[in-house]
């Protein structure tokens, strides 16, 4: 039975040719070539994430005005999933950016965006995007960092968890309690006295990418330390959420087109008993299963990125179907890439043993795959309560 060379993601939607050219061509020099070096001695990758603000790849839906790319969600899509066919962690830094610089862009300050979104899309400053808690994670009502009223500003106190680029970043959002039901969204110079880099975590996969904790003590802020209004920061990371579960379906879908492309050239040149392996429907047929999940993923992923472009009401329902179907479509096809390659598979250095764990975290970052569920069914629950007319509701 033949089997595709390649995994194609260029014949699926209408996003733009240019775009992928460009990441395409970026990945495959830039950083294919470094992936295993940067998983075996986990570095940020600076050098990298300058060439991908020079290439514009930072605030990719950021309107041109504030020195964004002005491109569409679908756009977004594309380059998470192309920057993450090369490395996740690389993915990873294209996606941080979008969600900071997303906030920036639609609820800063002039003098806010002149301070911090110029130089993060410059990548002459790093962000980092601090939600998680010791107590609340899936559950952000849990959050405990408060922030209170001072004379000129506030002063904030709390601890913040397995947050991406803790150790390395220049300032972070930061989503503290402002009131007894308020949560408020701030911005943190990281080098401010009373903030600590707590700890960097050894991960399982996504190596390059520095995950840490924060701690604050009695950190003292200026009034315009606040971003956009007191008490309406779930509103704000709620907005940008979809926007983040898209770009971790695209992250993952590139995983599954690596793992693909890998497993599909093992089954044609691994021969035993006089044949290639891929001659076996047994190893083809599993093949031919996970090739259809990742077109039916990004179709699926498309579709959400149309709908968050339109901005449509369902849009945020369509990102946590297409997070949850590519992301845990990721973890079994890097497992299916595994048993392609037998022993060799479970190896260091093999790349279907990197993507097997790179792709483990996909179902739990930016909202695990039971909240993913939790958002579909209730907006099911809730438009069927409501009548036809908000069928598909936002979730
Ligand atoms: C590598 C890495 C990077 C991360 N980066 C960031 C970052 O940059 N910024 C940030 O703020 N956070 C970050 N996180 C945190 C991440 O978003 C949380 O770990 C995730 O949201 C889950 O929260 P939790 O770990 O507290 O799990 P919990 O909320 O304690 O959940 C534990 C389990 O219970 C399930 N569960 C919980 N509630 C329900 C329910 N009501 N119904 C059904 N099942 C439920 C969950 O799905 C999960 O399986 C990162 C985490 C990791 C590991």
């Amino acid at each position: 039975m033949p089997l595709p060379s390649t995994v194609d993601c260029s014949a699926v939607g209408d996003g733009s040719a240019a775009i992928r050219e460009l990441v395409a061509t970026f990945v495959a020099r830039e950083v294919t070539p470094v992936a295993a070096a940067l998983d075996a001695e986990p570095e940020f990758p600076a050098d990298l994430y300058r060439s991908m603000a020079a290439l514009n790849l930072f605030g990719i839906t950021v309107p041109e005005r504030y020195g964004g790319a002005g491109a569409r969600a679908l756009d977004y899509l594309h380059v998470m999933e192309g920057l993450s066919f090369g490395y996740a962690s690389v993915a990873d830094q294209c996606g941080l950016v979008e969600l900071v610089s997303c906030l920036l862009a639609g609820y800063g300050t002039d003098a806010q965006r002149d301070r911090y979104l110029t130089p993060l899309l410059a990548a002459r400053r790093l962000c980092a995007y601090a939600l998680t808690e010791p107590q609340a994670g899936s559950d952000l009502r849990g959050i405990a960092s408060r922030a209170d009223r001072v004379d000129g500003g506030w002063r904030l106190s709390g601890e913040k968890v397995f947050i991406h680029n803790a150790p390395v970043a220049d300032f972070a959002v930061v989503l503290a309690r402002t009131g007894e039901r308020d949560l408020s969204v701030f911005l943190v110079d990281l080098d401010r006295p009373g903030v600590s880099r707590t700890y960097k975590e050894r991960k399982m996969g996504q190596r390059a990418s520095q995950v840490g904790g924060l701690r604050f003590d009695a950190v003292a802020l200026p009034d315009d330390a606040l971003l956009g209004e007191a008490g309406a920061g779930l509103r704000y990371m709620t907005g940008v959420l979809a926007k983040g579960r898209l770009g971790i379906a695209g992250l993952s879908l590139g995983i599954s087109r690596a793992a693909l492309t890998a497993a599909t050239a093992q089954a044609e040149v691994r021969v035993t008993f006089g044949r290639p392996i891929g001659a076996n429907q047994a190893v083809a047929f599993p093949l031919a299963d996970a090739y259809t999940g990742y077109r039916a993923g990004l179709l699926l992923a498309e579709d959400a990125a149309r709908l968050l472009d339109a901005g449509a009401p369902q849009a945020g329902t369509a990102c946590a179907m297409a997070k949850l179907f590519a992301s845990e479509g990721a973890v079994r096809h890097a497992s299916t890439a595994v048993q392609v390659f037998g022993g060799a598979g479970y190896i260091e250095g093999c790349v279907a043993e990197r993507l097997y764990r790179d792709a483990r975290i996909t179902t739990l970052y930016e909202g695990t795959s039971e909240i993913q569920r939790l958002i579909i069914a209730r907006s099911i629950v809730d438009s069927r309560r409501a009548g036809p007319a908000r069928s598909g509701g936002a979730a």
